[in-house]
C-alpha cells in the first residue's frame, strides 16, 4: 500500500511535520510507515478499505502535548482525528474520513484518575477502556457497576461521546456522563460544568454549572479533543434478576410496543430493554450456514426452528429487575401481567445474588459486565463485513411496526437477512440493524453499500433519523436533518469556523467540513 499525504502538502513538508510530531512525542509515538498504519484504517470500510487511510497517526501523552501537536498541525494545516481506543467497529474503526488525515490516538491517556465509591462516579481519560474499568472496580471491591458497551475493548470516553449505548439502567451513556476537559483546535484548554470553577469539588457531580451547557457540543462534533471525561457509576445492587418474554408471532410486534411503552416510562422497566428477532439472538452464537445454504433472506421455516431453539418467539424481549427481591418480585408480576394479554407469550427469568457468576451475553450486559460476544455476529455469512443502521422510532406501534416493515422488505429485497432489535430508551426506541456482509466478495459489499444508502433515504422520507452513522454515510445522513434549510448543521458549520479556522479536527464528522473544504468535499464519498 502506498503511503498518503494530508491534503495539499508535499512529501517533503509533511516529513517536515513529522519531525516535529517526533520532537513533541519522540520518535517511537509517530507511526508512518504503511505497515505500522493497517491497524488505523477501518477493516470493515463499505468500500475500498484505503479511502479511509490514515497518512500517519501520532500518540500524545498527555493535554501539554496535544497542544504542542494541535500548534503544529495548524502551522501546516494537517488535519488531526482524534480517537480514544478506536474500537467504533461498524461505524468506522479508528479511521478518518478523509484520506491523508492524520491520527492522534489518544491510547496511552489511559488514566483512571478517580473512582468515588461514596458518589458513584468515575474520572477517566480517554484511553481507558470498558474491560480497564470493570477490572479497576473488581481488583478493589468497590460496590460499583459500570454499564458498557456490547464489545467491551472499546473506551468509556469514546463510546459517550459518539453517544452509544448499554443495557442497565445506565445505558444512556451521554446522559451519565458529568464534566469533560477539552483542548481546543487552539490549543485552549476548558473544562465543562462545575469543572470551569478552579477548585470545585462537584465536577462530576453536578453538570450545568454557571451559564450555558456545552458538553453536548463535543459529542458527534469535531470542536475539540475530549481529554477527561466523568461517568456516573451504578451503585452495585444487593440482587438482579435477568428476564426474558418470548412472542410467538412476528404480527406481536405492535402489540409488544405498545405494553411496553408505559411499563418504560413509568420505570418499571428499569433498564435500556432489548427487543430483538430470533434471528439476532440465534446470530450471536452461531453461522448462517449451521442453519441455511440458499441465496437470498432466510425462509420462514427456518426462522421457526431458531425461535424453537430459543425456547420459542418470534420475539425475545430481555430486560432485568434489580434491588430487593420484594420489589422485583412485584414489578414481575405486574410485567407478567401486562404481556400474558399476548397469546403464546412465554415468561423467563433468572435471578442471580451476590456470589452467583453471571453468564450469557445478556445477563453480563445487563449487568455491565464487558465482553466481546456481540462480534460474533459479523461472522454470520462469513468474511466478516459489518454496518449497522440504527434509526430511531418513536415507542408505538404505527411507528415500530412501519420501520420494522420498511427495513426488513428493503433487505429482503437486496438479498440481506433482517439481523435486528430495539434498544429500549425512555422515550424512543434505537433501532439497531446490522448489515452483515462478507467483505471478501466485491460484489456483496457493493450490494450492502447501495442497500445502506437506500435504508437512509426511505427513513429519512418516513420522518426517521439515525443517532449514529459510518464515516461513508455521515455526509448522507447530516443531510436528513434538514429542517430550515438544515440550519443544525449550518450552525454546526458556524461554531467550526470559528472554534478551528484552519479546520484541523476531524474534518467531516458528522457531516461538518471547514470551511475551504466544504464547497468541495461535502458528499464527496457516498
Ligand atoms: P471506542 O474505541 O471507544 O469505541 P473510538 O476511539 O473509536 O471509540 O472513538 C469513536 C469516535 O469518537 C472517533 O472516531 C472520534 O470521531 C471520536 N472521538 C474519540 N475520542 C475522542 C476524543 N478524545 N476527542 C474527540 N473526539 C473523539
Amino acid at each position: 500500500m502506498k503511503n498518503t499525504l494530508p491534503p495539499n502538502l508535499t512529501a517533503k513538508e509533511f516529513s517536515k511535520a513529522l519531525d516535529e510530531f517526533a520532537a513533541v512525542v519522540g520518535k517511537e509515538w509517530v507511526f508512518a510507515e504503511a505497515s505500522d498504519l493497517r491497524g488505523y484504517r477501518d477493516p470493515y470500510a463499505p468500500g475500498d478499505v484505503s479511502e479511509y487511510t490514515p497518512s500517519a497517526a501520532v500518540a500524545p501523552d498527555g493535554v501539554e502535548e496535544i497542544r504542542s501537536l494541535l500548534a503544529i498541525a495548524n502551522k501546516y494545516r494537517i488535519p488531526m482525528w482524534p480517537i480514544s481506543t478506536g474500537k467504533n467497529l461498524a461505524y468506522g474503526g479508528a479511521a478518518p474520513l478523509m484520506q491523508g488525515t492524520v491520527t492522534l490516538d489518544l491510547k496511552r491517556m489511559n488514566r483512571i484518575l478517580e473512582v468515588n465509591e461514596e458518589s458513584c462516579y468515575a474520572l477517566v481519560e480517554p484511553g481507558v477502556s470498558y474491560f480497564d474499568l470493570y477490572k479497576y472496580i473488581q481488583d478493589r471491591g468497590l460496590k460499583l457497576w459500570l454499564d458498557v458497551a456490547a464489545p467491551g475493548w472499546g473506551s468509556v470516553l469514546g463510546n459517550t461521546l459518539e453517544r452509544g449505548v448499554g443495557y442497565t439502567p445506565y445505558g444512556d451513556h451521554f446522559l451519565m456522563q458529568c464534566g469533560m476537559e477539552v483542548v481546543l483546535a487552539d490549543g485552549d484548554v476548558l473544562r465543562t460544568g462545575m469543572g470551569s470553577m478552579t477548585g470545585s469539588n462537584a465536577w462530576q457531580l453536578f453538570k450545568y454549572g454557571f451559564g450555558p451547557s456545552v458538553d453536548g457540543l463535543f459529542t458527534q462534533s469535531n470542536f475539540g479533543v475530549v481529554t477527561k471525561l466523568g461517568v456516573w457509576l451504578m451503585p452495585e445492587p444487593p440482587a438482579y434478576r435477568s428476564c426474558r418474554i418470548t412472542f410467538e408471532r412476528e404480527e406481536d410486534l405492535g402489540q409488544i410496543i405498545e405494553i411496553l411503552r408505559p411499563l418504560k416510562i413509568a420505570g418499571l422497566i428499569p433498564n435500556a430493554a432489548v427487543l430483538s428477532t430470533a434471528i439476532y439472538d440465534t446470530a450471536l452464537v452461531s453461522t448462517r450456514a449451521q442453519w441455511y445454504e440458499g441465496e437470498g433472506p432466510l425462509p420462514r421455516d427456518v426462522i421457526n426452528k431458531m425461535a424453537d431453539k430459543l425456547g420459542g418467539g418470534f420475539w425475545q424481549f430481555h430486560f432485568a429487575l434489580y434491588g430487593l427481591d420484594a420489589v422485583m418480585d412485584v414489578s414481575w408480576d405486574v410485567i407478567r401481567g401486562a404481556f400474558s394479554q399476548i397469546p403464546g407469550t412465554k415468561f423467563h427469568s433468572k435471578q442471580y445474588d451476590k456470589n452467583t457468576p453471571i453468564e450469557g451475553l445478556r445477563d453480563k450486559l445487563q449487568a455491565g459486565i464487558p465482553n466481546m460476544q456481540e462480534f460474533g455476529m459479523a461472522n454470520w455469512r462469513g468474511g466478516g463485513g459489518l454496518l449497522v443502521f440504527s434509526p430511531i422510532s418513536p415507542t408505538t406501534d404505527k411507528d415500530a411496526t412501519r420501520q420494522y416493515k420498511m427495513v426488513r422488505d428493503r433487505m429482503a429485497e437486496y438479498g440481506f437477512d433482517y439481523l435486528g432489535g430495539f434498544v429500549v430508551g425512555w422515550r424512543e426506541m434505537h433501532n439497531i440493524i446490522m448489515v452483515v456482509y462478507n467483505r471478501n466478495d466485491k460484489e456483496e459489499k457493493r450490494r450492502a453499500r447501495e442497500l445502506f444508502g437506500v435504508l437512509i433515504d426511505d427513513a429519512a422520507a418516513a420522518g426517521y433519523g439515525e443517532y449514529r452513522t459510518h464515516l461513508a454515510f455521515m455526509d448522507q445522513v447530516a443531510k436528513t436533518y434538514d429542517f430550515n434549510d438544515n440550519a443544525m448543521l449550518r450552525f454546526s458549520e458556524r461554531l467550526k469556523d470559528s472554534l478551528d479556522p484552519n479546520g484541523i479536527l476531524a474534518p467531516g464528522k458528522q457531516g461538518i467540513w471547514p470551511k475551504h473544504l466544504r464547497d468541495s468535499k461535502a458528499g464527496d464519498e457516498t
